[in-house]
């Protein structure tokens, strides 16, 4: 098959690839209809460069400069199932806000989002492409959240974006009773995504699977 310029495709092929990639999310187990009506509404190309706009709809990480890119959607949609479970969540953490794409997606399905960036650039153009869709329930911090966000935790849910060595001490510290984190643990490009559930003063930690991430970082630039 030729594939022409993303610049030149048109609205009706962009849907068309929006449909197919709603399936392929089906297909990966993503059933929740409050998470396949969040990806529904939430339009992925808002979140990348002109050029890849005629791309949004693949199921695949695409660059956002500074060497980071937006999640697959599929994983994208699987991750915020396996946070959500079907509940309204109160209160939850996205660390590496980057594109702000699952930043956007999750604040359909939450009370309240709260987000870091370690990248400043990437954490203002997020916090401005959520303003313009009129997303009112974000909190957008500079930071470093390898170590959390101390001042609004807990949280009910910890959502982490890049790829950690292991599982850092004080994001479990900061989920609420029941809550749970889902973290990608390993090395850049493959990752085992672990989900942690606090209970009481027991953690219980489970393997979900292969994921691919950029690498989570310490400090900011
Ligand atoms: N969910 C984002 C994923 C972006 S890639 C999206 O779909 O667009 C992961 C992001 O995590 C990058 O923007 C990277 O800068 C950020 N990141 C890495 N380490 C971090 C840390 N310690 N604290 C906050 N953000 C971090």
């Amino acid at each position: 098959m030729i594939s022409r310029g993303s610049s030149r495709r048109s609205p009706n092929t962009l849907s068309a690839a929006r449909a197919r990639l709603l399936d392929e999310i089906r297909q990966a187990g993503v059933s929740d209809p409050a998470v396949i009506a969040a990806i529904t509404k939430i339009p992925r190309e808002l979140f990348v460069d002109d050029a890849l706009k005629g791309r949004a709809y693949e199921n695949n990480a695409l660059p956002i400069g500074h060497a980071q890119t937006i999640s697959q959607p599929v994983v994208v949609a699987y991750m915020t199932q396996a946070l959500t479970q079907g509940r309204k969540l109160d209160r939850v953490l996205e660390v590496g806000t980057g594109s702000g794409y699952q930043t956007a997606v999750l604040a359909e399905l939450v009370g309240t989002v709260f987000t870091v960036e370690r990248i400043r650039a990437l954490s203002e153009l997020a916090r401005q492409r959520l303003s313009a869709l009129g997303c009112r329930n974000v909190h957008f911090g500079y930071a470093d959240g390898m170590n959390g966000w101390t001042p609004y935790a807990p949280y009910q849910g910890i959502l982490v974006t890049a790829g950690a060595e292991q599982v850092p001490a004080a994001l479990v510290e900061q989920l609420a009773p029941g809550g749970r984190l889902l973290i990608p643990v390993g090395p850049q490009g493959r990752q085992s995504l672990k989900l942690v559930e606090r209970r009481g003063s027991t953690v219980r930690e489970q393997d979900l699977g292969w994921v691919s991430f950029v690498p989570l970082l310490s400090g900011k630039v």
